[in-house]
């Protein structure tokens, strides 16, 4: 009996069908799998053209025996099973080249009328494209999946409003203190110590609002390491969204920012507390940037001007200052904003309580330099000294009055004493004269004593006067060396490099300057016997110098030695007698003569001063 389609259908309408169906058809008759027939979408398949039809398939596409066909074919052929392979691997040599692709595809045997399987049909379509996508979205997804499980965020997802934990990532892991197990718990069991903070509250309300929430260094306490710590996250809960909108899980994404957080914490702890203490002096502390601009005042002085922190307090300085005085601030202040070099300045402030009453102020400033050496901004303070430059002034005041008025008595004393000692001469008594001559001696150095504190007040209250004159300046010399030589143990040597000759200056005060050097030399060389003086004329300068062997001046006190009361020799082992006042009235001398003098000394060896004036005025 023929079956249905032998029956009823053409043979052409069966060979039309067999070869525009959409996949490759063929049939592979006998043990050797001769290709019978092939439709084009075969050929197409195996990359061949129908001349390989009649030929055996494993001859013409050899690639394929190696591959597992060979077998599938004979267990089709030989047993009548069916094969169907899906998506299944076969390298093919195509156009020349060897390549994967893929295939579904079905082998079924071909019986004859005798139900004698007499070969294979073989029915496919090729899946390369489809499989290879597929293969890079996998990857793709893989990497993805890899990305977020590795990435240095912490994520996570939470289910349902229970807040199931469906995915959390290494990073939240490790924030959570917590290992995988807790994936699929809720949340508030995974971390028990939320209870009581705001976050559950906030991530089941979202499934209400389903709005996103975001934090900034918010605060949380985890049980991380066994004990309650507490961490400062940036985070955002995102709703994740299903078709209708409705909200179906969180997305959770943090980063840890607690070191950021702890560091600025502590750098404003620490602030607070140079703040704190800045505002517990009584003195007025400020900082001010690279240009001189106020940044900073402490609470003293916005309690003692009255003045806002609003307010531009660089201007308020300025307006305090005595009018006549803010010019030499200013050029001062700003030549040391050039220089970088600290500022030292005492000055005058109007007193905000009592308008038009100054107050001494002493303003110092120091540059705070950056790493790459810049500077950043400029500390400073100010100091009231006006109590102490009243007292100062008290001071200058009495010793003034009290020089003055001893000067007089001992006037007296002094032509008494002489009247004495010639009556006691003249009379052949030459022990009492002698106690008389010593006498006299110690009216001297009395009077010597005082007229430096006379000098003092003179130079304070700018009244010292220079009679200039021209005098023979080696002459002056001569006369002085003699006069300290009558009264020294040392032998003072006098050299000339070359004459001086005229020069133009205060004869009597130069004279005071010399006697001061020389005998200071005397003074502080108790263990030598010579003092070395020179002079010379150096281009046209006037130059004096005076050399000592004796106990010499330390290198950080040598340019003091010239301030007003300013002694060493009270810490030293010899005590030496002296108010600290000669070298002051020398130096204010020498620089109102327009000259120099400096000290050039080694502790221990010996001192070289010299002064240095000009020849003729300008
Ligand atoms: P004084 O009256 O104390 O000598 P001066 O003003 O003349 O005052 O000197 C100030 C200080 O300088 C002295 O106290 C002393 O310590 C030091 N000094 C001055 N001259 C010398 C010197 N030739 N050698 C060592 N030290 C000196």
């Amino acid at each position: 009996m023929k079956s249905f389609l032998e029956q009823n259908i053409s043979h052409d309408s069966l060979i039309t069908l067999f070869s525009q169906a959409p996949i490759a058809v063929s049939l592979l008759i006998g043990d050797d799998y001769r290709i019978h027939s092939a439709n084009p979408q075969m050929l197409e398949l195996w990359g061949k053209d129908a001349s390989i039809i009649g030929k055996p398939l494993f001859e013409v596409i050899p690639e394929i025996t190696s591959q597992g066909f060979l077998d599938i074919f004979k267990k089709v052929y030989q047993e009548g099973e069916i094969f169907k392979g899906n998506k299944w691997s076969v390298f093919l040599e195509k156009y020349g080249k060897y390549e994967e692709h893929f295939f579904n595809f079905i082998y079924a045997p071909v019986y004859n009328d005798d139900k004698k399987i007499i070969g294979v049909s073989a029915v496919a379509t090729e899946v390369t494209d489809q499989v290879l996508s597929e293969r890079k979205w996998k990857d793709s997804e893989y990497r993805f999946e890899d990305l977020i499980k590795k990435s240095d965020y912490s994520i996570a997802i939470y289910r349902t409003e229970d807040l199931y934990i469906e995915f959390a990532n290494e990073k939240m892991l490790k924030t959570w203190g917590k290992n995988a197990s807790v994936i699929n718990m809720k949340l508030e069991d995974a971390l028990p110590e939320l209870e009581g903070q705001p976050f559950i509250g906030i991530l089941k309300n979202i499934f209400k609002t389903g709005e996103t929430y975001a934090a900034k260094e918010d605060r949380a306490d985890l049980v991380v390491d066994g004990k309650l710590q507490t961490f400062y996250y940036n985070f955002s809960y995102k709703p994740l969204k299903n078709s209708d909108g409705q909200v179906y899980a969180i997305l959770n994404m943090a980063v840890d920012v607690t070191d950021l957080v702890i560091a600025r914490k502590e750098i404003q702890e620490r602030e607070k507390k140079f703040r704190d203490l800045a505002n517990s002096m009584p003195q007025f502390v400020w900082t001010c940037d690279d240009k001189g601009e106020i940044t900073y005042m402490n609470d003293s002085w916005y309690r003692y001007t009255g003045s806002t922190a609003g307010e531009n307090q660089t201007k308020i300085i300025k307006k305090m200052m005595r009018p006549e005085a803010v010019e030499n601030v200013n050029s001062m202040w700003n030549e040391c904003i050039r220089t970088n070099n600290p500022f030292v300045m005492e000055y005058e402030l109007e007193d905000p309580h009592h308008k038009g009453n100054y107050r001494w102020f002493l303003g110092r400033a120091v540059p705070n330099f950056s790493e790459n050496g810049e500077v950043k901004q400029w500390t400073g303070t100010f100091t009231d000294i006006d109590e102490f430059k009243q007292l100062e002034a008290q001071k200058d005041n009495f010793l003034g009055i009290a020089s003055h008025e001893l000067k007089t008595p001992l006037t007296s004393l002094k032509l008494y004493t002489q009247f004495i000692k010639t009556n006691l001469e003249k009379a052949g008594d030459p022990k009492n004269a002698e106690v008389a001559r010593r006498m006299d001696y110690q009216i001297d150095l009395l009077t010597g004593l005082i007229s430096e504190l006379l000098d003092v007040t003179k130079i304070q209250k700018g009244q010292i006067q220079l009679n200039e004159s021209y005098f023979d300046f080696d002459k002056l010399v001569d006369e002085v060396v003699e006069e300290q030589q009558m009264t020294a143990r040392h032998k003072l040597f006098v050299s000339r490099i070359n004459k001086v000759g005229e020069v133009f200056a205060d004869r009597h005060r130069i004279s005071q300057v010399m006697a001061n050097l020389i005998s200071n030399a005397i003074k502080y060389s108790p263990e030598a016997d010579q003092v070395h003086i020179s002079t010379c004329l150096d281009g046209n300068d006037a130059r004096f110098n005076v050399k000592d062997f004796g106990i010499g001046i330390p290198e950080d006190q040598q340019s003091k030695v010239f301030d007003q009361y300013y002694r060493i020799s009270a810490s030293r082992d010899y005590t030496f007698p002296g108010l600290g006042l000669g070298l002051y009235i020398s130096s204010e001398i020498i620089k109102r003569t327009g000259g120099k003098i400096f000290v050039t000394s080694v502790e221990g060896e010996g001192s070289d001063f010299c002064f240095r004036i000009p020849k003729n005025k300008k």
